[in-house]
């Protein structure tokens, strides 16, 4: 019998087949996905790390070197292996191949030092790039489906029963538990390959670091967040004293800049004086690097004010504040102990961000916890265990007992779909690991069907799961 991850693996593909591999990763590719999105998934290695060139050679990308914030190429500093030789320099992505020349990279000695060049669309005439001594430098072409599938927009499929339903509660309990078990284990599994190659790219506290500000973004700022931990990299950041360091996250996040004192209370005038004294000594170096204020790059729109992406940067520079313990526990599995860690996120505070939930907000009547139990659990299910148990399989048992995230509006559309919005899905639901089972089946297959249910090969194929 294979594990459940493998079992789940093999169901899916059987059910799927080849389009599996062919299903675009990213819908609009290219076309809507800002540039500095594009180069964000590029730098967290979401397209991977091994590659064939434009003209047929085979790479590998060995350090994906410095994100630039000043003029000159995107990343700095990195190194490829080709034909078993090292090559260090420079990387240029653009969303097309013609930009290199567009842009005047070819002319401008900056640009000398580019050893590869990305892109996402070329014309059928094939354009070489050059730089201004005449190198040619080597080109990739990103496609979709070199991206990771957890990289796709984060949507929402139509409230509604689905067709799986009526199987679904046919089914023995004990099998509906079991494939919710596999679905579980194998996001686990690919949580955790995504993780781990992460850890390889940039080292262990920067790929902790960079997920916990991303399970911090919540769901609709995730991106963003990744975006300022991969601008702002912990090693920046720990050289820092408090108050430059938090300058440093609510100036290049655009947040300090958009704010108008005579806007605010008294308190929070206090607290942007404060920020503002050492922000605008390092403005001008962080210029090239401010979240442009112009782009939809904060969703705020819709956020409850707890999750208001101020109010979880304000969580972000708490847990730097005391980086020692919230690291220690996931420095390595032998250290791993959940009731402290969940203890040391609960237990955060903050001076001004324990009391305001934005900067135009009144203060809160009560103490507002920086990192509530469902955020804390997020970071168990996304984080900590993908992280651990790999390193210690035995950590699984320990996983399947965590109980249920009380608030998921993903979780909750998922669960009506499959099983309505009657008590059978309150059954699957008592625990972590159920929800995760139930995401990852909503993923793969509610996310994918664009036929109402009409198409879909679950409903049918769930017979081969008893
Ligand atoms: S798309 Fe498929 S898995 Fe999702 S609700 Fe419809 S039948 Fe069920």
């Amino acid at each position: 019998m294979p594990a459940p991850a493998d079992r789940y693996r093999e169901f899916f593909h059987t059910v799927l087949g080849d389009s599996v591999a062919e299903r675009p990763a990213l819908k609009h590719w290219g076309q809507s996905m800002p540039e500095l999105d594009l180069q964000s998934l590029w730098y967290a290695g979401e397209f991977g790390t091994e590659f064939t060139t434009v003209d047929g050679q085979r790479l590998a990308i060995r350090d994906f070197g410095v994100w630039n914030h000043a003029a000159g190429p995107d990343f700095t500093g990195c190194a490829l292996q080709l034909n078993g030789k090292t090559l260090k320099g420079d990387i240029e992505l653009d969303p097309d191949a013609r930009d290199w020349e567009r842009h005047g990279h070819g002319a401008n000695p900056n640009y000398e030092q580019v050893v590869l060049h990305l892109f996402l669309h070329q014309p059928e005439a094939r354009v070489f790039t050059r730089t201004a001594g005449h190198r040619e430098v080597l080109q990739v072409y990103l496609t979709p489906d070199m991206l990771k599938s957890n990289a796709r927009p984060q949507l929402l499929a139509e409230a509604r029963l689905g067709r799986c339903s009526t199987p679904l509660r046919h089914m023995p309990e004990a099998a509906v538990g079991s494939l919710l078990e596999a679905a579980a284990q194998y996001r686990l599994q690919r949580k955790s390959e995504r993780l781990h190659a992460l850890v390889r790219l940039h080292g262990r506290e920067q790929a902790v670091y960079q997920s916990l500000a991303a399970a911090l973004g919540y769901r609709n700022n995730q991106r963003p967040f990744t975006i300022l931990a991969q601008r702002l990299p912990l090693r920046t950041l720990l050289k820092r004293d408090a108050t430059e360091r938090e300058s440093l996250l609510f100036g290049v996040s655009g947040f300090l800049e958009s704010v108008r004192y005579e806007d605010t209370e008294p308190e929070t005038r206090t607290y942007l004086r404060q920020l503002w004294s050492t922000w605008w000594k390092q403005r001008e170096a962080y210029a090239e690097w401010l979240l442009p204020p112009n782009q939809p790059v904060w969703q705020i729109a819709g956020a409850r004010p707890g999750n208001h992406p101020q109010r979880r940067l304000g969580a972000l520079s708490a847990v730097l504040e005391n980086w020692k313990q919230v690291f220690a526990p996931l420095r390595e599995v032998a250290a791993w102990d959940r009731k402290r860690f969940v203890k040391i996120l609960l237990d955060l505070k903050h001076d001004y961000w324990s009391q305001h939930y934005t900067l135009l907000a009144a203060p809160a009547a009560k103490a507002l916890a920086l990192i509530g139990a469902s955020r804390a659990q997020e970071i168990l299910a996304n984080l900590a265990y993908p992280l651990l148990v790999p390193e210690d399989e035995r950590l699984w048992m320990d996983y399947k007992d965590l109980p249920a995230v009380l608030d998921n509006q993903k979780v909750r559309r998922a669960a009506l779909r499959l099983f309505g919005a009657e008590t059978t899905a309150d059954l699957f639901q008592k625990r972590l690991f159920q929800q995760q089972g139930l995401l990852q089946i909503y993923e793969d297959y509610c996310l994918e069907d664009d036929s109402s249910c009409e198409d879909c090969p679950f409903p049918e194929r769930l017979k081969q799961w008893q």
